[in-house]
């Protein structure tokens, strides 16, 4: 079945109690900023350019533009987000930088030959970059493993 990639992608701003979960949002492709300190200003950019703000103070609970999330526990984060934004049917892995949030770009392989271990420029023809601090991923790393995980922890709650 083909993902509905006429849909706008969701956007996030995450608050300071949920910089683990910013991190795995990226790795599953979506652009989601972290506020280190709550920080008001930023708050009014991420709703003006239509981000919405995850955020465990339940005083938001009636914000329409807010998700409050109850559970402290990573994995049902996860869970709750996939009910009410279907997280799952709308996963692009290696889109984003886990780290700081840009988008990644394609590379060659031989463009990154002295970057990366040499089993890998070996065995693997595409890499994205960061354009931003650089980071370099492939296929292969650990975030196949990542979004595997997520896939699974998805799948159990939604057949189930
Ligand atoms: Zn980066």
């Amino acid at each position: 079945m083909s993902k509905t990639h006429s849909d706008p992608q969701v956007s996030f701003l995450c608050d300071q109690n949920l910089g683990r979960l910013a991190r795995w949002l990226r790795i599953m492709g979506f652009d989601t900023e972290y506020m280190h300190t709550w920080d008001e200003s930023m708050i009014e950019r991420a709703r003006a350019a239509g981000r919405i703000l995850l955020t465990r103070r339940r005083d938001f609970a009636a914000d329409r533009q807010s998700i409050v999330l109850e559970s402290d526990f990573l994995k049902d984060q996860l869970r709750f987000l996939d009910k009410h934004l279907k997280l799952s049917e709308k996963l692009l892995p290696y889109s984003r930088c886990s780290i700081c949030n840009a988008s990644l770009k394609c590379v060659k392989a031989q463009d990154v030959k002295n970057l990366v271990p040499e089993y890998v420029s070996a065995t693997r023809e595409t890499f994205v970059r960061c354009p931003h601090c650089q980071r370099i991923y492939w296929k292969g790393t650990h975030t196949d493993k990542m979004v595997e995980a997520m896939r699974r922890l998805f799948s159990t709650r939604v057949r189930s």
